[in-house]
């Protein structure tokens, strides 16, 4: 059986390099240990094709964490002082990716940013500073707090009948976070799955695709001590498996 392919998105910047001003990707490496260790074949996608060009060579998708999305993609009137780390090519690239692998019912894990950008993809809207836009809300940004990076910091309560709770086992879970921003209006046919003690909507997928979950929370970086959160990795290869099972059949009959 051939191992599932995944395509990583990663962080586009604009830096002064020897030879000039360049454009660079970055990855988390996390990301990619999180993806081989539950079986699968981790790709790093480069914005340089139509993201259909890539799926056909894919078996599923992850969307990564990293900087906010420009607020006029979901018609915000004015910018927070606060957002930060836009990147209009990465914002389009991954917009594009959302809406071709939603065509072609491929696999998506989408991660911290990219249940933003899955939201947004889809029409709907994002809070643009959680601390000033949600009254007695918990500080989402652990590394402000003292709690260390790769622990758990704040609790999420997951709707039972989700298919969240199916891969996790649980509807009480314990989450990291490291975000300002969050869902405001979630955009159908997304289902939020999971809410933390002040509302903050932590996790939304789509009811009746295949495979398509977004969490705001970095499992990629629990994964290796909470089998919970390998198991949002282990279910997107699991289900990644059969679509590369099909483009193994198709390549013999050519
Ligand atoms: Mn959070």
């Amino acid at each position: 059986m051939p191992a599932p392919v995944i395509g990583i998105t990663p962080d586009i910047t604009r830096e002064s390099a020897a030879h000039g001003l360049t454009t660079r990707l970055a990855l988390n490496l996390d990301y990619a240990e999180a993806i081989a260790h539950a079986g699968g074949i981790p790709v790093v996608l480069p914005p340089v094709l139509e993201p259909a060009r890539f799926l056909e060579n894919l078996d599923g998708i992850l969307l990564t964490g990293g900087g906010d999305i420009a607020p006029y993609r979901y018609d915000a009137p004015t910018i927070h002082p606060a957002t930060y780390g836009i990147s209009d090519v990465r914002d389009e690239f991954e917009i594009a990716l959302v809406h071709a692998a939603l065509n072609a019912d491929v696999p998506l894990l989408a991660i911290c940013r990219g249940l933003q950008v899955l939201n947004v993809a889809l029409g709907g809207t994002l809070i643009q500073h959680i601390p000033d836009q949600i009254d007695g809300a918990l500080n989402h940004r652990q590394q402000e707090l003292s709690i260390p990076s790769g622990e758990p910091a704040h609790p999420v309560t997951i709707r039972p009948d989700s298919h969240l709770a199916r891969i996790v086992g649980t509807t009480h879970l314990m989450v990291n976070s490291y975000h300002h921003q969050a869902v405001a209006e979630l955009a159908p046919p997304l289902l939020p799955t999971a809410t933390a003690p002040d509302g903050v909507i932590e996790a939304a997928e789509i009811p009746g695709a295949t495979f398509v979950l977004a969490v705001q929370w970095h499992p990629e970086r629990l994964f290796q001590h909470y089998p919970a959160h390998h198991a949002l990795f282990a279910a997107l290869i699991e289900t990644a498996q059969s679509r590369a099972a099909r483009r193994a059949t198709v390549v013999e009959q050519k």
